[in-house]
C-alpha cells in the first residue's frame, strides 16, 4: 500500500520531490529505509494522550518541511542522531512500549515514512498490539495518504500551521501548506471524526493542533477560525510553548517568546470563538 507513491520516483507527501529513495535522500532528507531517533514514554502530550502512564512517543528522523524554527531540528533537518532500523526492530519497539504501559504508540513527524509504517502497524497488530496509533504531524501530507491509513492510524494529532502562503513559505519553505493541510486536516476529520474517550485517554479521533508564534498573532486568529468554521466540534490545542530555536534566532519577530499580551490575546479569542480543547502553556 502506498509503494506506487514512493518508488521509483517518491512523490509521497507534497512535495512531490521525484528522489529515488533507494539510492539518494528526497527533500525528507530520507532513504526508503527507516530511521528513527528515540523512542520512550512521554508526559507532555494533551491530557488524552500522555495519560497517567505516557505515550509511546517513536521519534521519526527528517521532515518533508523545513521550519526555521523547529524545537526538534537536531532530529527533523540536521539528523544528528538517529539509526536505521528495520520494519521487524519498529514492530519492537511498539510492542515494548505496549508493555511498560504506553497508553498508545505515538509516531512524531510521520508523513515521509507513511507506507513503511502501515507495513509495521500490520504486523504489530497480528503480534498482539492493542493501543490505539498516535499520528503526530505537521498536516503537510496527501489526502490519498490519510485515506490509506484510515485502518490504521485511530488518532491524529494534526497542525494546522499557518493560513498564509507567503508566511508558510518563508518559516517552512513551502508556499502551499495551507491548501495542503485543510484539505488532510478534512481527511483526517472525515476518516476519525471527533475525539471519543475512554477513561480519559482517545481512543479514536482529531486534535487540531496550534502553536502560536511571536508576532503572528493574525495568523493565529485565522487558523482558529478556520478550525471553527471547518471542523465543527472538533478538540483544539493551543500551543504556547514556544521557544527560539534553530534559525529562529536571527528572525526579527521568532527571535523571542510569546509576550503576555499575545497570549491573552489569543486566550480572548479562543474564548469568543467557544472553541473546544487543551491550552498547553510555557
Ligand atoms: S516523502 Fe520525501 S522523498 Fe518523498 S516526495 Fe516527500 S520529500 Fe520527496
Amino acid at each position: 500500500m502506498l509503494k506506487y507513491l514512493v518508488s521509483p520516483k517518491c512523490r509521497l507527501c507534497p512535495r512531490n520531490c521525484g528522489a529515488d529513495r533507494e539510492k539518494n535522500r528526497g527533500l525528507c532528507k530520507t532513504y526508503n529505509k527507516l530511521e528513527i531517533a528515540s523512542f520512550n514514554l512521554h508526559f507532555g502530550e494533551e491530557p488524552p494522550i500522555s495519560g497517567k502512564n505516557g505515550s509511546g512517543t517513536i521519534f521519526l528522523a527528517g521532515c518533508n518541511m523545513g521550519c526555521i524554527y523547529c524545537q526538534n531540528y537536531p532530529i527533523s533537518q540536521l539528523k544528528s542522531a538517529f539509526r536505521r532500523i528495520e520494519i521487524d526492530d519498529l514492530v519492537d519497539i511498539m510492542l515494548k512500549l505496549q508493555k511498560r504501559g504506553a497508553h498508545n504508540i505515538n509516531f512524531v513527524t510521520p508523513s515521509h515514512f507513511a507506507h513503511l509504517l502501515i507495513d509495521a502497524i500490520k504486523i504489530a497488530k497480528s503480534k498482539g498490539l492493542k493501543i490505539p496509533v498516535v499520528y503526530n504531524t505537521s498536516s503537510y501530507d496527501k489526502e490519498e495518504v490519510i485515506y490509506a491509513l484510515k485502518d490504521y492510524v485511530d488518532v491524529y494529532l494534526g497542525d494546522l500551521k499557518y493560513t498564509d502562503s507567503v508566511l508558510s513559505k518563508e518559516l517552512s519553505g513551502v508556499d502551499d501548506y495551507f491548501e495542503v493541510a485543510t484539505k488532510a486536516l478534512k481527511a483526517m476529520f472525515d476518516t476519525k471524526g471527533k475525539l471519543v474517550l475512554k477513561n480519559g485517554i482517545a481512543k479514536q479521533g482529531l486534535i487540531v493542533r496550534h502553536l502560536v508564534l511571536p508576532g503572528y498573532i493574525e495568523n493565529s486568529k485565522k487558523a482558529l477560525l478556520w478550525i471553527k468554521e471547518n471542523l465543527p466540534g472538533v478538540d483544539v490545542s493551543v500551543m504556547f510553548q514556544y521557544f527560539p530555536a534553530y534559525k529562529a534566532f536571527s528572525h526579527p519577530f521568532l527571535k523571542r517568546k510569546i509576550s503576555p499580551d499575545e497570549y491573552f490575546e489569543i486566550i480572548d479569542f479562543v474564548n469568543v470563538l467557544g472553541s473546544k480543547g487543551y491550552i498547553q502553556q510555557v
